[in-house]
């Protein structure tokens, strides 16, 4: 059995939880987090401070890191490699080269394994893109995400003052994205590609007009965008919208000989964005262990692994079953 500790018990943490309960070769060893133990509402799992961690080197096979991108992962998942063999899902894109280089010192120095910004995007997505773009160099690749809850963008509509509380979809846009499959060539623009649709409860007093002008020109986050904004009750939200729904498409049009036109789509519909990215850390997590077996030491992210190595089933058993 790989014996499996969570770092970190938020949504992620959560959805790891549950994700263990369906594999059959691993299982979870406990999980370890910063607030005091007993205050934290695990689905069984038991719970442990971070300084009890320091003590099971040798007693855990991998940790999953389940930290925020923001401020958490750039510094944990560099402190427990130095012990253990690690996994985090960290997505800011244009800071990974730095968390890789970060992570591949301290993991060579250590003789750890490392997987980092696994998920779906980073993550599958980053995947299909490398295999569409191999594939068909010739070609066009575009990425849509949604329809689906931004947290980013939520938090950034709660922290304006007036609003109590609110959600935020990124929407794609349908008719771009089965003008690309027809073989249009367009040159799109941000506001081309998504939409974005708010959904604000306000605080008494406050002036709903002066708020959606707000958010329409916030920049960075929704000037780029066409917007709605619709505001609704506290029970309404609560009741309706908060569900982690998410998903997306890699869409790359390309061409063979002359004109011939060819479409990879991949899709993702994920009614629980935290339970899918959870199953997916999970996942590279038995590629981690493995890697470590063998010795392979330093950090790696989805673009490194062989496939295989996410499977519980032999190699044999993977030739017959799946070619
Ligand atoms: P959360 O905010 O739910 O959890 C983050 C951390 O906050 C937890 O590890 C936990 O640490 C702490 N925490 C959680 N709940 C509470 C609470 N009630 N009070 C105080 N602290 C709390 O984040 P998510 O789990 O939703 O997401 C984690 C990261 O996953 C995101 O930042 C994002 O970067 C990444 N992600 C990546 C994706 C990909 O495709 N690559 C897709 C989706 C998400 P502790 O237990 O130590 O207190």
């Amino acid at each position: 059995m790989i014996k499996v500790a969570i770092i970190g018990y938020g949504n992620l943490g959560r959805g790891v939880e549950r994700s263990l309960k369906q594999q059959k070769d691993m299982e979870l060893v406990g999980v370890y987090t910063r607030r005091a133990p007993e205050t934290v509402q695990t689905e069984g799992a038991q719970a442990f401070t971070m300084d009890q961690l320091k003590d099971k080197k040798g007693e855990i096979d991998v940790c999953i890191l389940c930290g925020g991108s923001a401020t958490d992962l750039p510094t944990q998942t560099p402190e427990w490699t130095h012990l253990f063999n690690t996994i985090d899902s960290f997505d800011t894109h244009a800071k990974i080269p730095e968390h890789f280089a970060k992570v591949d010192r301290v993991a060579k120095e250590n003789q750890t394994t490392s997987i980092i910004s696994t998920g779906w995007d980073p993550g599958l997505f980053s995947l299909n893109r490398l295999y569409a773009q191999s594939i068909l160099p010739v070609g066009e690749t575009n990425t849509f995400w949604g329809k689906g809850v931004s947290q980013g963008h939520s938090d950034a509509l709660r922290r304006i003052e007036g609003v109590a509380d609110a959600v935020q979809y990124t929407i794609p846009n349908s008719e771009v994205i089965e003008k690309l499959k027809a073989g249009e060539h367009l040159t799109l623009t941000t506001r081309d590609k998504h939409f974005r649709e708010c959904f604000v409860v306000l605080e008494d007093e406050f002036d709903p007009e002066k708020i959606r002008e707000e958010i329409v020109s916030m920049p960075n986050y929704f000037v780029e965008y066409d917007t709605e904004v619709h505001f609704i009750s506290q029970a309404d939200l609560d009741q309706n919208h908060k569900a982690m729904p998410h998903g997306g498409t890699v869409l790359h049009t390309g061409t063979t000989h002359e004109n011939t036109k060819q479409v990879i789509e991949y899709n993702l519909q994920l009614e629980s964005n935290p339970e899918f990215t959870a199953s997916v850390l999970v996942a590279y997590a038995r590629a981690c262990v493995r890697l470590a077996k063998e010795k392979q030491f330093g950090a790696y992210t989805v673009l490194d692994i062989a496939p295989k190595y996410l499977s519980d089933r032999t190699d044999e058993e993977l030739r017959k079953e799946l070619l």
